[in-house]
């Protein structure tokens, strides 16, 4: 191991991973966190993708927190997927997901997990909601939300930007701990401008298996990977689950749906509850 590495990083590699507890329920640590839900919030009660009941199947596959956007980017905040052909896509619901993701923890007790973009939804409101707010791939790099996320006492779940290198992953991770927040997962989840296999697949991303063995090479910084959106396509979720589990990720991040052709975001990659199952099966 190289001796430049720098000072933070350093005093981040012992042999215990960091210890970061949500709740009596969910520890990101080993036994693994499984994170599971729709890319975005969707449906209330009594809609056909109530957010209640699919958090409670959720749990009843054995996940451990729920996920689910609210303040979720689109690519094209339109028209999306021009791609697919796939023209239902829509933007999160903010606010009023919020609120769905609130009945939806209040009725199962899972943790949130979700996304904000920017410190002004840093309110009270997204605080008392969000146990894990996630730090989107499109902000991985956005300093002035990192240096916020870094003075509020709430764990984060870092994803690895657009085509970031370790060293950004690292950086971002440094900015918010040193700030004081130490609860931060890293959260890999596939990289852009590799091999895309958008013509047989419809998928741009290529999974990033390797960065795992190499962040537990230098940090102690637990790693939440994302089989989801690092590859793009369904069928792909359940080989790369096992890969990332393999190679030595603390947990996973994973999309499902009721009905994955008909999300309303990341259609293709969603999987079925069954297939989720199967997947949560493995740390028993
Ligand atoms: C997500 O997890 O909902 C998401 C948008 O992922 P990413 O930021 O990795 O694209
Ligand atoms: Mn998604």
């Amino acid at each position: 191991m190289s001796n430049d590495l720098p000072i933070f990083i350093e005093n981040l590699r012992k042999d215990k991973k960091l210890d970061i507890s949500i709740d009596k329920n969910l520890k990101i640590d080993w036994p693994w966190t499984k994170i599971a839900g729709p890319c975005s919030v969707e449906g209330g009660p009594g809609d056909k993708y109530d957010i209640v009941e699919i958090a409670k199947i959720v749990k009843s596959n054995g996940a451990n927190a729920l996920r689910g956007g609210a303040y979720k980017p689109c690519t094209y905040p339109v028209v999306s997927s021009i791609s697919t052909g796939n023209y239902n896509w829509k933007e999160g619901l903010r606010e009023e997901g919020l609120d769905l993701l609130n009945l939806a923890k209040k009725e199962t007790g899972l943790p949130i997990v979700s996304e904000i973009m920017h410190d002004s939804q840093l309110t009270n409101k997204t605080l008392d909601i969000i146990d894990i707010i996630q730090v989107g791939t499109r902000n991985a790099q956005n300093y002035d939300l990192l240096d916020s996320l870094g003075e509020i006492n709430k764990p984060i779940l870092l994803k690895r930007g657009l085509y970031g290198q370790i060293e950004d992953m690292l950086g971002a991770a440094e900015r918010i701990m040193t700030r004081g927040n130490t609860q931060v997962a890293l959260c890999p989840r596939g990289v852009g401008g590799g091999p895309s296999y958008r013509h047989i697949f419809g998928s741009i991303w290529s999974p990033d298996i390797m960065i795992i063995p190499a962040l537990n090479e230098l940090s102690n910084i637990p790693i939440i990977y994302d089989p989801s959106h690092s590859t793009g396509y369904r069928n792909f979720v359940k080989p790369i689950s096992k890969a990332a589990l393999a190679a030595g990720a603390n947990g996973l991040i994973i999309e499902a749906h009721p009905n994955p052709d008909n999300s309303v975001s990341d259609p293709e990659q969603a999987i079925t509850f069954d297939t989720l199952g199967e997947i949560f099966e493995w740390s028993a």
